[in-house]
């Protein structure tokens, strides 16, 4: 399922908004949701963002991204295709400014630490079936080539920058995807 940090199902395409993780812990993973324009499904923007290949005419709300220098590990598409861009062991850059109480510890920084998965979706349209069952197969892999990132350990966006960031919103049925990631205990 892994090879070398790299998902083998899924579609690659190289981000350079990565570098060295400080310490090398793979420890936690961060969900988002995201849609390029806001609500629209479908179109490469995403990708083109990750690669810093966005075209800041093509819609008035690219001018204000374009620029932005971001990425994630992994997009899940509407279809459930999986996208990665980042090889696990490099730290992408999709937290920002964060927090996280990890037990008793207050961290910050959390791309320092965690996988950054970003589903295409709004925060306030159901995200798919289709989503659901690819992110549980992602998860699963993830536990088993990194023994720390158990289910406690999956947050969103939200919950760690709650005053910038909503995603994936209240759309996410953490509950259902917490039924489906049964094999992950
Ligand atoms: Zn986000």
């Amino acid at each position: 399922m892994l090879e070398d940090h790299w998902l083998d199902a899924a579609r690659r395409v190289m981000s350079p908004n990565a570098n060295a993780r400080p310490v090398g812990e793979i420890s936690a993973v961060v969900l988002h949701g995201i849609s390029l324009p806001p609500g629209k499904f479908g179109t490469d923007a995403i990708e083109r963002l990750f690669t810093n290949t966005l075209d800041p005419a093509g819609h008035p709300f690219f001018a204000e991204i374009a620029t932005l220098r971001v990425s994630a590990h992994l997009l899940i598409r509407r279809d459930g295709e999986v996208v990665q861009f980042v090889p696990f062991d490099r730290r992408a850059w999709h937290a920002g400014r964060s927090v996280w109480h990890d037990g008793q510890c207050r961290r910050e920084g959390l791309n320092d630490f965690t996988i950054g998965i970003e589903l295409e979706g709004t925060d306030e349209t159901p995200y798919r079936a289709s989503q659901y069952a690819a992110l549980a197969a992602v998860l699963i892999a993830l536990r088993g080539a990194y023994p720390a990132i158990t289910p406690p350990r999956l947050t969103g966006h939200a919950h760690i920058a709650p005053l910038r960031k909503t995603d994936p919103g209240p759309a996410f049925d953490w509950a259902y995807l917490h039924r489906r990631l049964t094999d992950f205990v």
